[in-house]
């Protein structure tokens, strides 16, 4: 059984406005901010505004304006981050095996440095 979504958990209390942000970049259904414990020189979260904990209910509940929305805006950010040139990282951990944290969807932008090989 999937759990709930908690609309306590950090992110939804940043798209509140109760806790602070370093916001990169809004749009009418995302939003970007630097991430608070940054892996790279350049570390950036995009989340949907909508509640959503990962992709299985983004990619099943959300309309596909939310879902153009959030993509369109994954990649704004690493045009904006100036990371297309040199490259990036993008990753969403989803749920228990990936050690998912913060249980609203999020996706990593990571950059700047050179990041190494993943998976292989
Ligand atoms: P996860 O393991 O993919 O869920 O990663 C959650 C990310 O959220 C981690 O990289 C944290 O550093 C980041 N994070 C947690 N709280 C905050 C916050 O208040 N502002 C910005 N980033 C946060």
């Amino acid at each position: 059984m999937t759990q709930p979504y908690d609309p306590n958990n950090v992110f939804a209390r940043i798209l509140r406005g109760e806790i602070p942000c370093r916001k990169v970049l809004e749009t009418e259904h995302s939003l970007a901010f630097h991430d608070i414990g940054p892996q790279a020189p350049t570390h950036i979260l995009i989340i949907p505004k909508g509640a959503y904990i990962g992709m299985d209910d983004f990619t099943t509940k959300a309309s596909d304006a939310e879902v153009a929305d959030f993509f369109r805006a994954v990649g704004e950010v690493a045009r904006m981050a100036e990371l297309v040139e040199t490259g990036y990282r993008v990753l969403s951990n989803c749920g228990r095996n990936a050690h998912q944290e913060v249980q609203h969807l999020h996706y990593h932008v990571v950059g700047g440095r050179d990041l190494g090989r993943m998976l292989g």
